[in-house]
């Protein structure tokens, strides 16, 4: 597959988690990386103004792991005149040298892989598995997108045309690109979207999302050290209301790549098309889910509950991917509550950097309080199953302990509930039809899990459900670069997908050049 695409090396090896003391030597070396980190506007010919603010661990606020400084209008503004300066050289770069840089800041990523792991436990609170998996994935966006503009964007395609007339279609980067990326995967997806827009040939104005600007910047160095110009991909850390505003207005923007809610992924809509005398820029979104995962009667619990656990708290939940919903057929719903229960006793929350933890904190104390309040709200309004006990360890952090309830009906929940909880819905043999309409009918279609051993049963969810992802007899997350293009459709983003084939041609414009010879 790898090599029909281009794609000529396996996907990153990151370490063997199955390896107990490969793992071990991994969390050791995170202590030699402690920070503090300092992160700041990095815009040739810009004079950073702005106040310095403290980063803290979201396991334990008393700690500030470091520093960053928010770019100001005026550093806004020359970021974005720098990057309409730099463009035309770079995609007049050929595809080939662009995609060698990408392959060499895949290297060095690799190298540093216990840096980054470390940014991500201390500043992201990513337990050291997850850690793993977002360097990895990180290198794998690096390496797909250089082995694809490549292909893609190498050789202009020679089509045919009458005698004496010769035709070739070549694309090319669009002009500047924004990139406005999450704090789930600050690392893996920020790099993901700029490294996709480089290797079409734009210049890059990237801003991270606020919690995890550290990352963002030690990303950018990379790609610097790698031979990317500066001018080329500049780093503008802010929030959304102020950076991320000025970026979505400006007429000098050619696209925007954004990963984050559906609501902003409208304002940024909205922005984008309000700009008078502008052209009219391409917005690349991948937003929300309300995923579900349908078991039916003849799936085997043991497993369900296993990839069920998975889908619902890896990462405490913080992944677009994550199942929210489980509807299972009536017949098995008691035993597999009851094992669900079970299994969520044995979950660990605490400590992302300690080898034992399966849950560490979410992100800050407002994703806190939504999870409290919407708790409170399934408190009175659902049956609760199960709560995955905190320890002490716990106090000082933003922990949310993993809960699972049992609903009526889906239409109790409104929003996507980015955290640990898992909803349990029955239904009758003959409401498979009626299940899938109500998981449609949300509007949202990123992943969609399927347990069942009865292939009718899987063929009629999966070619019925309106998803971008769907995963049977397994786990619902983690979708590999390459492997599973990732991405959604409806409410949960505009496509393409992330790590697949169609995803840079959505960051080019194309030329076609005719010659009488
Ligand atoms: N690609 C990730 C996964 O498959 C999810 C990305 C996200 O949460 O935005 O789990």
């Amino acid at each position: 597959l790898y090599t029909q695409q281009g794609f000529d090396r396996n996907n990153s090896m990151g370490a063997n988690l199955a390896d107990d003391q490969e793992l071990q030597a991994l969390a050791a070396r995170l202590n030699e990386h402690a920070g503090p980190w300092r992160a700041g506007p990095l815009v040739p010919g810009a004079v950073a103004t702005g106040e310095l603010l403290a980063v803290r661990n979201p396991a334990d606020r008393r700690q500030v792991v470091g520093h960053w400084q928010p770019a100001d209008a005026a550093a806004v503004d020359r970021a974005l005149g720098n990057a309409v300066a730099a463009q035309p050289a770079w995609d007049r770069t050929p595809a080939a040298s662009r995609a060698a840089i990408l392959e060499h800041a895949a290297t060095l990523l690799e190298q540093r892989m216990p840096e980054f792991m470390a940014l991500c436990v201390r500043e992201a609170g990513k337990t050291l598995p997850d850690s793993v998996a977002e360097v990895r994935e990180a290198v794998d966006f690096l390496r797909y997108y250089a082995a694809q503009a490549r292909r893609q964007f190498g050789a202009p395609e020679q089509l045919p045309g009458p005698t004496g007339e010769s035709n070739a279609l070549q694309l090319h980067g669009r002009g500047v690109f924004v990139c406005i990326s999450p704090w789930n995967f600050p690392l893996a997806i920020f790099l993901g979207q700029v490294s996709a827009a480089l290797a079409a040939g734009n210049s890059v104005v990237a801003k991270p999302a606020e919690q995890t600007s550290l990352i963002g910047h030690a990303a950018v160095k990379l790609l610097h050290e790698a031979g990317v110009p500066a001018e080329v991909l500049q780093f503008v850390p802010g929030d959304g209301a102020t950076v991320g505003a000025a970026l979505t207005r400006d007429a000098r923007v050619a696209g925007v790549a954004f990963t984050g809610s559906t609501e902003t992924a409208r304002a940024i809509n909205r922005a984008l098309a309000a700009r008078e005398d502008a052209a009219i820029a391409v917005l690349i979104a991948e937003t929300g889910g309300q995923n579900a995962l349908i078991a039916d009667s003849s799936a085997l619990p043991e497993q369900l509950v296993k990839d069920a656990i998975a889908s619902a708290f890896t990462s405490a939940g913080q992944r677009c991917s994550a199942a929210r919903v489980l509807f299972v057929q009536e017949d098995i719903a008691d035993k597999v509550t009851t094992m669900l229960a079970g299994a969520m006793a044995e979950l660990k929350v605490g400590d992302p950097g300690a080898l034992a933890t399966d849950v560490g904190p979410v992100i800050d104390a407002d994703a806190l309080e939504l999870l409290k309040a919407h708790a409170q709200r399934m408190d009175r309004e659902a049956t609760h199953i199960a709560t995955v006990p905190t320890g002490e360890a716990t106090a000082h952090g933003s922990f949310f302990a993993p809960r699972a309830y049992a609903l009526a009906s889906l239409s109790q929940l409104q929003r996507e509930v980015f955290g640990p909880v898992l909803h349990l819905i029955r239904w009758k043999a003959d409401q498979l039809d009626a299940v899938i309409e109500q998981v449609n009918a949300t509007g949202y279609g990123l992943t969609l899990g399927i347990h069942s051993r009865i292939d009718e049963t899987v063929e009629r969810i999966a070619s019925r459900i309106k998803v971008g992802n769907v995963y049977v007899n397994r786990n619902q997350i983690g979708a590999v670069v390459g492997v599973q293009p990732f991405g959604g459709q409806g409410l949960s983003g505009t496509g393409p997908k992330a790590g697949g084939p169609h995803y840079l041609p959505r960051f080019a414009t194309e030329k076609t050049v005719t010659v009488n010879t």
